[in-house]
């Protein structure tokens, strides 16, 4: 079988949960199945289950969180400002741009990719309300030190923890602690529900918004779904979407959460140690840094290939089968974002040098073994 980069890894057990679902439940909308995973993702992070909302994609749990923000912080301010960093998932800056607000692109550490809280500081503006911090390749780097920053800043803090489900900074689960944290279950994160995302937040009134603007901002409606019925009399006061995660979905997620610990976090792990043992001594490559005290559970493998080698490596691997993949092209040299107005030396730099190489579940150790053997044999 072909070589794959990243791919779902389902069967059996999420197969019996759709049909649970479509045969017995027979209600596909948000009802029970959604509020038991909300219930399980709150005992997963150790939150109160009221914390939690999930939505039909991580994109939609970050839109409703700058949405939140933007409504909490960002009164009388005309065009809201968010930094964030330049390397991440063109999700991230859209989200920002849907809730009205303006992303602005800052510059990466070089041995993280994550995002540089010096140049963050020069780009703050009277009208900056908050900060997105990615966990870039799952990398929760410094993420106190973010906090700590946000604080003396006065600026919110949204965190794109979109490859981060499971991880930990300091001992601590990710979406555990902070400001407003997102996650995304789409077809190749840590656990998938096919498509969807969740928010997890430590701000009731950011809670509030967001559940309720999840369903078209019909007050309340959450709850009323989550027992069987619905609001059909209830007040709308602001925009709202149509973001909330159907049962079908839900059911997934909870297949996958069971599966989690057990089975996807340490494969992941695995895989990721094997790259980092035969790829730390080869000349030409260089991993990220991580910090000792995080715990990682990789949702992505990238490296960086100096001295301009990265295409022909890429082309090698190619030719052996081995897909390799890009995250990310950074974000302000898209036309939207600005097309390279700014310029950001150190992710400009990683962009001539990142290269994501195949990891997931179903990827066996000897295909890292070989895809190790392959680079070292290009690069020698
Ligand atoms: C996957 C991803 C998202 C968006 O999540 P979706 O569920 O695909 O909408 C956002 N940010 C990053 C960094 C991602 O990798």
């Amino acid at each position: 079988m072909a070589m794959r980069l990243s791919r779902s890894i389902v069967g059996e057990a999420e197969a019996k949960a759709v049909s649970r679902v479509l045969l017995t439940d027979g209600y596909l909308g948000m009802g029970n199945e959604t509020r038991l995973f909300e219930q399980e993702i709150a005992a997963f992070l150790e939150v109160d289950p009221a914390q939690v909302v999930t939505t039909n994609s991580g994109t939609a749990a970050l839109h409703l969180a700058c949405d939140a923000v933007r409504e909490i912080s960002g009164k009388g301010i005309e065009k809201p400002e968010i930094l964030v960093p330049s390397l991440t998932f063109v999700a991230s800056f859209q989200a920002i741009t849907a809730a009205g607000c303006v992303p602005v692109a800052c510059d990466v550490l070089e041995e993280t990719g994550t995002l540089d809280l010096e140049d963050a500081a020069r780009r703050i503006t009277p009208n900056t309300i908050a900060l997105m911090f990615v966990d870039y390749a799952s990398n929760p780097w410094h993420l106190d030190d973010v906090y700590a920053f946000a604080r003396e800043k006065g600026l919110r803090v949204i965190e794109d923890a979109a490859h981060a489900f499971g991880c930990r900074h300091h001992g601590r689960r990710i979406g555990s602690f902070g400001d407003i944290v997102c996650f995304s279950f789409d077809g190749i994160k840590n656990i998938t529900c096919g498509e969807g995302g969740c928010l997890v937040s430590f701000d009731p009134e950011a809670t509030r918004l967001a559940a309720d603007a999840r369903l078209l901002s019909v007050e309340n409606d959450t709850e009323k779904r989550f027992h069987g019925g619905r609001s059909w009399d209830a007040d709308v006061r602001r925009q709202g979407w149509r973001y909330h995660m159907s049962n079908i979905m839900a059911a997934i997620g909870r297949a996958q959460l069971k599966r989690f610990e057990k089975e996807f976090m340490p494969k992941r792990t695995l895989r990721a140690s094997v790259y980092a043992q035969r790829l730390c001594k080869v000349e030409g490559v260089r991993l990220f840094e991580t910090d000792l005290k995080d715990f990682i559970v990789p949702h992505i493998q990238v490296v960086r290939v100096l001295d301009g080698r990265k295409d022909m490596l890429k082309e090698a691997l190619l030719k052996e089968g081995i897909p390799t993949g890009l995250h990310y092209k950074p974000n302000h040299l898209h036309t939207f974002f600005g097309g390279g107005a700014v310029s950001l030396p150190a992710v400009e730099r990683l962009y001539e040098e990142i290269v994501t190489l195949p990891l997931h579940p179903a990827l066996s150790c000897q295909d890292v073994e070989e895809i190790c053997g392959v680079i070292k044999r290009t690069l020698a």
